[in-house]
């Protein structure tokens, strides 16, 4: 038997837990994630990191349209604040300060260097670090309970349904709209969103659709122990040309290489090389010591050419509906991103972009 919904958004992550949530208001929605967990892969993987700075102009544009929801949820959308205080500080080595000093002037930011860098962390070593760009708003995001809030009132909705253990296998648009077959059940629904994160070309292509030039990139990070503590209170410490970063997390410390190599689509594991380069990195920059990786792990940032998310319908189509490409900002970006493609969804729903974003995050502009 075939269900008929009016939209299936293919890919459980927060891209389409995040959509979905806009669009379940007015539409019989059909989320199908092909895990047992939809958080299981680059959502459940994040450095959980909110920074207005982060990314380029349109990212950082995405990211303080979004920070009113992250503040302030709806009610009920979640038990605890979102947000809980961090601060994020972009260091430079002495040969590194002209492409720090760049940024100087960067809204909601402060220039570091001596003592008062040394106050803010005193675990850099002061002969290796010669400046810092405070962002003190920047925070660490619940991501869980952010995912979670998408996804319950998507569960609330009697006419809607979150799918898990349903990857897709066929595709086929007919005149009655797309039939989607997963290994469980078939459905159709004359609108499909490609929101499956490192596999969206592989979805386009099950479409029979042109790709649309999106790259998955590897990502690790680990969690270890050092010699010293650092306070919990310390702020995110993000190496100038993100060749490593790392933060506080409940008493050990986070840590990532920074790496972005290609990756096909799948599940990723953490290489103990790049946990070693990671280590490495933090011992020059501070006076850390790790004596135990704790644990590792590996996720896909999926990247368009231009570092910008891919949202809007396939040119010359209005049937299937790309939103994918969020890359190393999925997390903070997704309350705005998820308003923008309600809108060019519907228009009754989300929020309008201005003329500037929609052409910077349009399939169009890739010229595929
Ligand atoms: C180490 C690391 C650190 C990061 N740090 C941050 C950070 O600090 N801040 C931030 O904002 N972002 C961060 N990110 C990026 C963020 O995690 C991603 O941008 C975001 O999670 C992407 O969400 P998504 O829903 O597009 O992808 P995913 O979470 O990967 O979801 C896509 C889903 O689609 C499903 N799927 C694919 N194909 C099919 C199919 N055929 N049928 C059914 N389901 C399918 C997959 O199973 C998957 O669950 C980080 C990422 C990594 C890896």
């Amino acid at each position: 038997m075939q269900h008929s919904f009016d939209v299936v958004i293919i890919g459980g992550g927060i891209a389409g837990a995040s959509l979905a949530y806009q669009l379940c208001r007015e539409h019989r929605v059909l989320l199908l994630e092909r895990e047992t967990q939809a958080g299981y892969h680059a959502t459940g993987r994040s450095a959980a990191l909110f920074s207005t700075t982060y990314g380029n102009d349109t990212i950082q544009t995405l990211s303080r349209m979004s920070e009113a929801f992250f503040r302030c949820p709806p009610p009920g959308f979640c038990a605890a604040p979102l947000l809980q205080p961090r601060g994020a500080l972009l260091i430079a080595r002495h040969e590194q300060r002209d492409s720090l000093a760049a940024r100087l002037g960067t809204p909601g930011t402060q220039w570091l260097e001596g003592a008062a860098l040394q106050e803010l962390v005193p675990v850099l070593r002061a002969d290796t670090i010669a400046a810092g760009l405070y962002e003190p708003q920047a925070s660490d995001v619940d991501v869980a309970s952010l995912h979670e809030g998408f996804l319950r009132a998507l569960r609330t909705r009697p006419d809607c349904r979150l799918c898990l253990e349903s990857g897709v296998v066929a595709l086929e648009s007919r005149a009655d709209g797309w039939h989607v077959r997963t290994e469980r059940a078939s459905y159709v629904a004359p609108l499909l969103v490609n929101a499956a994160g490192a596999w969206a070309d592989e979805l386009a292509a099950l479409a029979g659709l042109r790709p649309g030039g999106l790259l998955p990139k590897k990502r690790t990070a680990a969690i270890v122990a050092t010699n010293e503590p650092v306070p919990a209170s310390q702020p995110m410490v993000i190496d100038v040309a993100e060749s490593f970063y790392f933060k506080p997390d409940s008493g050990r410390v986070l840590l990532s290489p920074g790496d972005e190599s290609d990756t096909p689509p799948g599940d990723v594991w953490a290489d103990d090389l790049d946990v070693a380069v990671a280590v490495e990195r933090l011992e020059a920059a501070t006076t850390l010591r790790v004596q135990r990786v704790v644990r590792a792990w590996a996720g896909l940032r999926t990247f368009s050419a231009d570092r910008s998310p891919v949202v809007g319908f396939e040119p010359g189509r209005h049937d299937f509906f790309w939103f994918a490409g969020q890359g190393g900002y999925g997390i903070q970006t997704a309350p705005a991103l998820a308003r923008i493609a309600a809108y060019l969804l519907d228009p009754r729903l989300g929020e309008a972009p201005d003329a500037a974003m929609r052409a910077a995050l349009a399939p169009q502009r890739l010229g595929r």
